[in-house]
Parts: C-alpha cells; structure tokens; sequence
C-alpha cells in the first residue's frame, strides 16, 4: 500500500475514533456555558469517564472521596503514547526534582525525553462555577478536534485535569440556584459555606493540609508528578477586569525561587496577549494579587508555577449587565475604565454571561498549555535548576528541633505538616529532629519555619496600610508552641531518616494521635470519667488525690444564616478531637431556656452586626433572614445568669460589649487602618496559666490577631500583650494601642461566665497551641 494512502486511512480511522467523543451538548443536554445552566456533579463524572471510554488520550481516576462521599477525580489527558507510560514520565519527574540523584548530564537527557506537567484544578470556590464547565468542553475539544496546537499540547505535555477541587460544594451552589431560579434570589450565593467545613477558605488550606480535598490533591497529584504549572482557576467580583492573570503584585514570599516567578511573568503575559490577540478585552495582568501566604500555593514551593486567573462573574449561570461606569476604579493596581500598560484594553460595558466567562477561559487554558508545550524543554530544565538552587541553600544550615519540648504532640503534628509538603526529616544522635537545608524543598521548610517580616507596603508614601490579599504570618513554631532553632552550622553526627507519614525511609514517626483532648473525649464517649490537675492542667482517667472531676461539657455552636467560615473551622476542630456539640440557630436561641440544654454557647469570628440582624429582610428567601435581635440578646444574658459559659472569637466579642452590656472596652475600635493595623499576624501574649482557661500552656505564647479587638477591663484578664516587642511574625502597624493590653478576657453576667478572644484561637486549623486556650473555655465554669 502507498505510503501515503496508508497515512490517510490511519487519519480517517483517528478522525472516526474522535467522531464518537461526545459531545457535551449530547451528554448535559446543552452548551457549556448556556445561560442559566448549571451542572450536578454526577453528570460531570459520568462525562468524564464517557470521554474515557471513547478516547485513548484520557485517563480518569477517583483520587478518593470527598468529604461528603463524592467521587474526587483527575484526568490525565496526553497522547496515547505518553498514557501507556505515565509511569515513566512520573519517574523522569522525580529524578528531575531531586538533583541530588540526578547529575547534570543524566538531567539534560530527561529534559529532552520528559513531558511538560500542566495541572488545571477548577471551581475549588463553587460560586465560581464556569471553570467546570470549561474543563468539559476544553477536554472535549482536545480530544474531538484536531488542531496544529491541540496536537502540540497531547504531544509535549502531561496535562491533569482536575475538573473540580470541590465537588460538594458544586452541588450545594448547583442545587441552590435551581431552588431560586426565576424568584427575585436568582443569582445568589447560598446561604450555607460551600465546603462543608471551610467554605471559601478551602483554598487557605495548602500547607497545613487539614481537609480532604487538600490531602488528596497533595499526595495524589502535586507530591507524585510534580507539576510544572498548576493554573488555579478563579472568579472575581462583578465589576473588576474581566479577567486577571499574573505577574503577581508584591509582596513575593521570599522563598518563592525567582526563576519561577520569572517563569510566571512570561506565561502569564503571554496568556494575556494571547487573550487580546482573539479579540478579548478587560484583560488585567499585575494588580489586585499578591504572593504572599503558602496557604494559597503549595506548588510554588515545589518547582512550580501558580497560574491564576480570576474572571469577573454573573450572577452565578444568570447573565448581567455592566456598564462601563460601574467598573471598578481602584482595583489596587489598575482602572477597571482606563487603560494602562497591565490593562490595555478596558471592556466596553455591556451584557455579561457565563458564556463569556467559558469563552475567555478557554483561550486561557489552551493558552498556558501550548506556551508549556512550546517551552518544554526550558520548563523541565528551569525545573532541574530550581532544585539544584534550593539544595544549595547554606543559610541556615539546618532547622532543629530539641527532642525536649514541652507538648510532644504539638511537636509530632508539626512534623507531619512539613512531611506531607515533601520535606525530609532527620534524627539526630541526640535525638533532636533535623531539617537540613540541603533538600529540595528547603525553601518550603523554612517559610513555614522561620519568623516572616512583611513589607510595610502603603498605597501612597505616608498613605494608608497596602491590604496583603490574604494573611501574612505562616510561622509553625509559633502556631504550634514547638521550640525549632536554624543553625548556620551542620549539625554533628550521623543524621537517620525517619519516615513520617509514609514520607521517606527509616523508623515511622507515625503512630495514634496521643494529643491529650483527643483521649479526654475519646474517654468522655466511651462513657468513662475525667479528673484534671488544676495546677498543671494535665489529664487522668482514674481518680485523683486533690484533682477535679470534669462533667463533658454540653456544647452549642451559633451558626446564623449568613455563612462564617470560621464557623466552620470551629465545627471542623471540634469533629477532628471529638467533641459533641450541637449547632443552634437563631430562633433556639430566641426561644431561651438555653441553660437546659446547654453549659457552653460558642460564637464563631463575626461581625456583631451579622450576629444581631442577619440577612436584611427581602435580601433572602424568609427562613434565611433576621438575627439573634432583642430576644436572641435576651436569651444569652439569661443563659448567663444561670450559669452558663458564653465564648465570643475574635470580632464576635464586639457583640457581647454592645449586645449584653459587657462592661470591656475595645482599645481599636474607631482606630484607622494608618493608625493600627493587624492583617492576619503573630503577636506575643502573656498568659496567666494558673486561670482555668490557660491551664496547660506556658507563660508567653504567639496568638493569631486578625482585625482583633483587644481590650481595657474589669473583668479578668487571661491573655495580655507585653508592652514592647508585640509582633511576633507578619505585619503589625501601631502597637502602641494594643500594648499591656487584654488579648483574652474572662467576664461575669450573674454566676456565668463570657470569655472574649481578642485572638483566633482556632485560627483556620494552624493555630494548634492556641486550640487548648478553647477546649479550656469549652469546661470553664
Ligand atoms: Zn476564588
């Protein structure tokens, strides 16, 4: 047979194969993108494993389940045959982010024969819902139609698709805008969190790793390939650019390799020219995003990239319109009306759909995926060379951490958190556990090890605080109340491996969680009793001389309809070490009779105006709106009066000084962000421990200060800044006002109790030696 007869038939049977990919038109019943449709994640799966079945360029797998059961799944889209050796291209990876293992020239004979990885993870914010929608038609078209791009892509990458990071919560928004559309609450958010537990804060999860989601995505994906690129897809507000991608604002984490950001600068700028060159206008690059907290990129740590973008939203799948005066003039960095060199071209104005937002994104995601393909060799390489870099970081030579420490657990548990971001540990002869420098991830162990000193950046010269975009402390020796020393020295003596986690050769570190509360409701659930030192704060499960007998405590978390992420944190820490509790909503509360039925009401971080008034009649279906009000007010003041514990976190504490007449004055109120500002930062305490609420923790510690009251009282004073030396790690602007004052305080209402945080003591599941500080205020009577 002619050669190029044959080529024709392979072409026709190749085009025969894909003819039978189907479409999504034929498998949801309507484009993607369709106003007012909006997707069940059943139908999303069985799609993907429909395009499996018919298609040898992807692989679908189901990660594990999410944390309401649902299936977790990864595509692996590549041709056919770089799938049959993934393996393979999982193995070159490996060696390339190790080059301790791997000699320069074993390094350039991978980089010819390796893949560019490219991870796209989508919808990790449900109400961010056209990124899922895109990945199914993106997937469709990669595998249905033939391009000159389309064939680079399958040939020179690895492309793992990842259609949602949150499948719960695409069907939480997905059956909440069903239930409200064509009522006057089309469009709105639910009024539950999105993720069971953290709700938007699922993506503030990538280094201590506490939610399913997070662990799957980490130890199946990014810990096994290795990505060069993982382009995060996001949805921002209505009125902002109609889409931004990187570069980055400052600040830049220190320990983020340059070549990276490097690398991010040009792809992302390529992507945005690519946007323009099709005719696409509001493109946004270098404004409103900084990269700062790892809590937001596990991989950049790891040799790779962090693609954002963030496209302006509908009303969810409703289309909307903008006019051009309505666009946002003072995003930080851009006008959304002007034009300037990072946004060169404003959006007119007009209609805005769902549609629009899966047309851009497409451009997008092929974009960033054939700038991989066509630089794959520069990608593998850089990749090889950050590694080297971070190898030979000297300074510190090593973290370590005294095998004397005062809360063993907390020490294990930190551990574990550096070991599921890749990070190998050593046991000194000493027994002293090591984190040398010389490995390829030291970047990633120091952030999270040494004391961050953030940029006193300002709008304007003598201007206001520039607002870091997310927190800006990460410090786990802090969080955790682990004593870890750098040391510019090596350490002497023969350093073992131990395997933490499954991570690395040598003894396991991994055993039972022996963290004291755990095996207190462990006990209380069994049925069992416990007495407590009330010196020490230590635990018994028999009977001791001069110890107290502790009652389980009887617990009630506040949960109003407008969702509060911290909220979820509480319910997640109480579920993670057992406790029982109960949510109650606003009319158990106003029902009153509390004391019946509770000892402890706990009141998650929230503005006391959301607790007292709520959703605003006609804001909301009824049923979702309305506060505690008067009766709510009420109720709490009784339940007090008869001895109940009432515990206010953070900025909910302003509600028991307004609400119920605590007689505690926060120092900050009325303070200007120029005057005083607190981000999201570490700052020194001093702890009264001998007080039943600090029993068990030393005298000073690090709390988490966020926007956080603190205050001049009566009342007893638990917690206390020190009068210089405030900041512990991050930011703090203005420390004078807060100096000698009260961070944690115990009031009375009759014989109750309220305990008011001025600090997150549960913060975002990182706070870990703080969390005794609640658990304490959870059997305070
Ligand atoms: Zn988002």
């Amino acid at each position: 047979m002619p050669a190029l007869r044959a080529v024709a038939l392979l072409a026709a049977a190749a085009w025969a194969l894909a003819a039978q990919v189907p479409t999504p038109r034929a498998h949801f019943g309507h484009e993607m993108g369709a106003d007012r449709a909006v997707l069940g994640w059943d139908r999303v799966v069985s799609y993907f494993r429909a395009l499996e079945k018919a298609s040898d360029r992807i692989r679908v797998s189901e990660l594990g389940k999410s944390t309401e059961a649902r299936p977790f799944i990864a595509a692996v889209i590549a041709a056919p045959a770089t799938l049959r050796n993934l393996d393979h291209y999982i193995d070159i990876q490996r060696r390339l982010a190790d080059p301790r293992i791997t000699t320069e020239s074993d390094a350039a004979r991978l980089v010819r024969e390796g893949k560019a990885v490219v991870m796209i993870t989508c919808s990790i914010h449900s109400t961010e819902l056209a990124s899922t929608q895109t990945a199914v038609e993106f997937a469709y078209r990669l595998l249905a139609e033939d391009t000159p791009r389309r064939r680079a892509i399958l040939d020179n990458t690895v492309f793992i698709l990842v259609p949602s990071l949150n499948p719960d919560g695409l069907d939480k928004v997905t059956a909440w805008y069903r239930k409200t559309l064509g009522t006057p609450f089309e469009g709105t958010s639910p009024p539950e969190l999105y993720h069971k537990y953290v709700g938007h804060d699922n993506n503030r999860d990538w280094y201590i790793h506490s939610q399913v989601e997070t662990q799957l995505t980490i130890a199946r994906l990014h810990n096994v390939w290795h990505p060069h690129i993982v382009y995060d897809v996001h949805q921002q507000g209505t009125t902002a650019s109609r889409i931004f991608i990187p570069p980055w604002l400052d600040p830049i984490e220190p320990n983020v390799d340059a070549i990276l950001m490097q690398e991010t600068n040009v792809i992302g700028t390529s992507m945005a020219m690519d946007l323009t060159a099709a005719g696409k206008t509001g493109v946004a690059i270098h404004g409103s995003y900084d990269f700062w907290s790892p809590s937001r990129h596990y991989q950049a740590f790891h040799g790779g990239m962090r693609i954002l973008t963030e496209s302006a939203s509908a009303r969810l799948a409703s289309p909307m319109t903008v006019a051009r005066e309505q666009l946002d003039r003072h995003a930080l960095g851009y006008d959304a009306q002007e034009r300037s060199w990072n946004h060169l071209e404003p959006w007119p104005g007009g209609t805005w759909r769902l549609r629009d937002i899966v047309d851009y994104q497409l451009i997008a995601y092929e974009s960033c995926l054939y700038h991989a393909a066509l630089h794959r060799e520069e990608l593998l390489q850089n990749f090889y060379r950050i590694g080297q870099r971070q190898v030979a970081r000297r300074s510190p030579a090593a973290f370590v951490i005294p095998a004397a420490q005062r809360d063993p657990g907390a020490t294990r548990k930190l551990l574990q958190t550096l070991a599921s971001g890749m990070v190998e540990i050593y046991r000194a002869p000493d027994g002293a556990y090591v984190i040398p420098m010389a490995q390829p991830y030291s970047g990633y162990a120091k952030a999270l090890l040494e004391r961050q000193r953030y940029p006193d950046l300002r709008m304007y010269p003598g201007g206001p605080p520039q607002r870091p975009y997310d927190v800006t402390a990460h410090t786990l020796p802090l969080l955790f109340g682990v004593n870890v020393e750098g040391v510019e020295q090596p350490v002497a003596g023969r350093l073992e491996r131990v395997s933490v986690e499954g991570q690395g050769p040598g003894p396991s570190l991994a055993g039972a969680d022996t963290d004291a509360w755990f095996n207190v409701n462990r006990i209380w659930a069994a049925g069992g009793a416990v007495w407590r030192d009330m010196q020490t704060g230590d635990f018994s499960a028999a009977p001791r001389e001069g110890w107290k007998k502790l009652a389980r405590p009887r617990v009630g978390l506040y949960r109003g309809y407008q969702p509060c992420m911290d909220e979820g944190w509480t319910r997640w820490l109480l579920d993670r070490f057992g406790f029982a509790y109960r949510s109650v909503a606003n009319p158990e509360v106003q029902a009153g009779r509390l004391r019946d039925r509770y000892d402890v009401l706990v009141f998650p971080d929230q503005s006391a105006s959301a607790m007292e008034n709520g959703y605003r009649k006609g804001a909301m279906p009824d049923g979702y709106t309305g506060g505690l009000g008067p009766a709510g007010a009420a109720a709490l003041k009784e339940f007090a009066g008869a001895g109940g514990t009432l515990v206010f976190l953070n900025r909910a504490s302003e509600y028991a000084v307004r609400q119920l007449g605590v007689a505690a004055r926060n120092v900050v109120d009325g303070v200007g962000d120029r005057e005083f500002y607190s981000p999201g930062s570490l700052l020194n305490a001093r702890l009264e421990n001998r007080h039943p609420l600090a029993l068990g923790l030393p005298g000073e510690i690090a709390v988490w200060s966020e926007h956080s009251p603190a205050w001049e009282t009566g009342g007893t004073v638990v917690a206390r800044y020190p009068e210089s030396g405030v900041l512990a790690s991050g930011w703090l602007l203005g420390e004078k006002y807060i100096a000698g004052r009260a961070a944690l305080a115990d009031e009375r209402i009759g014989s109750g109790h309220v305990v008011l945080f001025g600090l997150s003591p549960q913060y975002r599941a990182q706070s870990y030696q703080a969390f005794k500080l609640f658990f304490n205020a959870l059997l305070y009577r």
